[in-house]
């Protein structure tokens, strides 16, 4: 009976979205597979975790808790050391790519020898073997793979997977998991979170993004403006905005920055780079306003404003809010 491994994410004790996210993808391959294949997640943390009997419900049959006093951050070594110690027994290991899972998946992948597909967003079963497909070259082709060997590691990107609450699954039952000696090279001696009242981009289902176009920082409050009439949104950033200081890298969506596919992406005086293109291409729906009606932002768009943000924007805020307050 094939098993599958994923390998979830939490911060400060609480699962994040992406961890569910990972048990999806991980749940659809146990279907595939059949043979009634079973999903292991797997924490890791200093002592207990907000909600592991809940991962049921999202497609885990079990949690391992791999505790250890120095697991409080991302430990490269620990958690590489930890899961290979485990995964030789899997089919199929699932990471989220996330910024420490980027860098776990890849670890593991070497420590057991096997090969690694990243960033994928889609999974699939081809002839009994693991397929998945991973867009390339900053999104402008779609490259479908299929894993030899086992266990198949694979990184899911972050809002590709939609997360499953099944009400008839049971609670999963949490086991600890021994966590191996290991050389400790690399400490992660702090994470400097963004502003608590700060929507992270790559947890949000609709961003508000701008650009150069908004000619200088104080104007992002047309941006935070648009975001608040929308209720959840999250502010996101280019990178030319970024560079200049106007918002924090975290913002930042793009090749260097976040990788996002929320239900609704608005980029706001945003041309529209290829490597911009390669952090939010695979948004759901994607609204562009710029004034250039020849802005490359336009070629990915569902819905273009040709025209002058500075009149749009503040018009779209406010039938966002008459919307909103009829519903
Ligand atoms: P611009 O390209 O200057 O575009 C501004 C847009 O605003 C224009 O299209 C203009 O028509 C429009 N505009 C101006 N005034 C108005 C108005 N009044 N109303 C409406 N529209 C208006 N970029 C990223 O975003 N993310 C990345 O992660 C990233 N990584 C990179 C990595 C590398 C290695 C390199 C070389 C570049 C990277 N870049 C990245 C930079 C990228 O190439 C672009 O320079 C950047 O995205 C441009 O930002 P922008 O669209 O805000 O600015």
């Amino acid at each position: 009976m094939a098993q599958i491994l994923a390998v979830l994410e939490q911060r400060q004790g609480t699962l994040r979205k992406v961890s569910l996210e990972v048990l999806a993808a991980a749940r659809t391959l146990a279907d595939q597979l059949g043979g009634g294949a079973t999903v292991d997640g797997l924490v890791f943390g200093t002592g207990a975790v907000e909600g592991t009997a809940a991962l049921g419900k999202a497609g885990a049959d079990r949690v391992l808790l791999a505790a250890h006093p120095d697991f409080g951050l991302y430990n490269p070594d620990g958690f590489a050391a930890t899961t290979a110690s485990i995964g030789g027994s899997y089919a199929v290991i699932v990471f989220p790519a996330t910024a420490s899972g980027r860098d776990l998946a890849p670890r593991v992948a070497a420590k057991l020898g096997v090969a690694c597909a990243t960033d994928v967003t889609e999974v699939g079963v081809e002839g009994g073997k693991v397929s998945a497909v991973r867009p390339v070259y900053a999104g402008k082709a779609l490259q479908r793979v299929v894993l030899g060997g086992a266990p198949a590691v694979l990184s899911i990107r972050p809002n590709t997977f939609a997360v499953a609450q099944a009400a008839d699954r049971a609670d999963a039952a949490t086991a600890a998991l021994d966590v191996p000696s290991f050389t400790q090279r690399v400490t992660v001696k702090e994470v400097k979170a963004p502003a608590q009242s700060t929507l992270d981009v790559a947890e949000a289902s609709i961003i508000v993004s701008g650009g150069r176009g908004l000619k200088e920082p104080g104007n992002f409050k047309l941006i935070e403006e648009l975001a608040a009439a929308f209720g959840t949104a999250a502010v996101g950033a280019s990178r030319a905005v970024v560079d200049a200081g106007w918002r924090e890298h975290a913002a930042q969506v793009g090749q260097t920055g976040k990788t996002v596919a929320p239900s609704l992406y608005v980029a706001v005086g945003i041309s529209g780079a290829i490597q911009h293109l390669a952090g939010m291409r695979t948004s759901k729906v994607i609204v562009a306003i710029n004034k250039d009606k020849d802005a490359p932002i336009f070629k990915v768009a569902d819905y273009g404003i040709v025209g002058d943000l500075f009149e749009i924007v503040p018009r779209l805020t406010e039938e966002i809010k008459k919307i909103r307050a009829e519903h």
